[in-house]
C-alpha cells in the first residue's frame, strides 16, 4: 500500500537516528558526525555525491563547502533551492584525508543510501562524480562517458532515473567541466517534467523542452521536511543548523 509523505519522513527521521550511532565499519571511530543528507524528505530530485570532506564532517551538513556553493548556485540557476531537493552522499562518514571510499565501506554504507532512495521516492537521482555513478548504474563506465546521458534503473525497489553529472568538486578545478556540468544542469527541468521512470519493462514517456514545475518537481517544502527531533543540546544545535537550510533534526 503505497504509505503518506509524512510516514515515509518518520521513517526517515527514524534513519537518520539510526545512522548518527553507526557503528558499521571503521570510520565511525575516525568521523566527527554522520553526515546523512539533508533536504525534503519527499523530493523528486535527489543528488548523491561520494562522502563528506572536512567541513561537511564538522557541520554535519552534506555540500557545505565549495562545492556545496557551486551546486547550490546550479540549482538556483534552475530556480531550485537546496531545501526542495534531497542531497546525500554514497558514504555517510568522512574518510580519513578525504581518501577515496574504500569497497568495503561502501558495501557496508550502501544500505543507509537504499533505504534513503525508498523512503524519498525521487523520480530523478543526479549521480555526482565517478563513485556514485558506477555505484547506482551498476556500470564501469565513469562519468565522463555517461555525463547528461539519463538512464533507467531499480533501486530502493522503485524504478528511478539516473542522471549522470560531473562532480561539483571536479568542476571547480576545470574550467570546461564546469561548463558541461552547468550544461547538462539546464537538461534537468525536462528530465523532471517527464515524470517518474517507468516500471521496468514499461514505455517511458517522452521527454519535452518544457520546464519543470517543482511541484513536487525539484521537491516541494509544503510539510514534507525532516523536523527537529533534538533530545540534548548537542541535538539541539544540529537541528538549528538543519532548520536554517531545512534539514532534519
Ligand atoms: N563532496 C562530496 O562528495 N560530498 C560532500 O558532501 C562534499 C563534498
Amino acid at each position: 500500500m503505497p504509505r503518506s509523505a509524512a510516514e515515509r519522513r518518520d521513517d526517515l527521521v527514524a534513519l537518520y537516528h539510526e545512522a548518527r550511532g553507526c557503528p558499521r565499519c571503521p570510520l565511525s571511530g575516525s568521523r566527527t558526525q554522520v553526515v546523512f543528507g539533508s533536504g525534503d524528505a519527499d523530493a523528486d530530485l535527489m543528488f548523491v555525491g561520494e562522502a563528506p570532506g572536512f567541513h561537511e564532517d564538522a557541520q554535519g551538513i552534506p555540500f557545505v563547502g565549495r562545492a556545496g556553493k557551486l551546486l547550490d548556485e546550479l540549482l538556483a540557476e534552475n530556480g531550485w533551492a537546496r531545501v526542495e531537493v534531497f542531497v546525500a552522499n554514497i558514504l555517510k562518514c568522512r574518510p580519513p584525508d578525504n581518501r577515496d571510499p574504500l569497497p568495503v565501506e561502501i558495501e557496508t554504507c550502501r544500505p543507509y543510501l537504499e533505504r534513503q532512495v525508498e523512503l524519498i521516492e525521487p523520480n530523478v537521482i543526479c549521480t555526482l562524480g565517478n563513485f556514485a555513478t558506477k555505484l547506482l548504474s551498476g556500470s564501469r563506465r565513469g562519468v565522463t562517458q555517461v555525463h547528461g546521458q539519463p538512464l533507467e534503473r531499480e533501486l530502493g525497489g522503485r524504478a528511478v532515473r539516473l542522471y549522470p553529472l560531473f562532480h561539483p568538486a571536479a568542476a571547480l578545478r576545470t574550467p570546461r567541466v564546469k561548463d558541461q556540468l552547468r550544461e547538462d544542469f539546464r537538461k534537468l527541468p525536462a528530465l523532471l517534467a517527464a515524470g517518474p521512470a517507468p516500471p521496468p519493462g514499461g514505455e517511458s514517456p517522452a521527454l519535452d523542452d518544457q520546464a519543470a514545475e517543482p511541484g513536487r518537481g525539484a521537491g516541494s517544502t509544503a510539510d514534507a521536511e525532516l523536523s527537529g527531533q533534538a533530545g540534548s543540546t548537542a541535538d539541539a544545535d544540529a537541528a538549528a543548523r538543519a532548520e536554517q537550510l531545512g534539514l532534519f533534526g
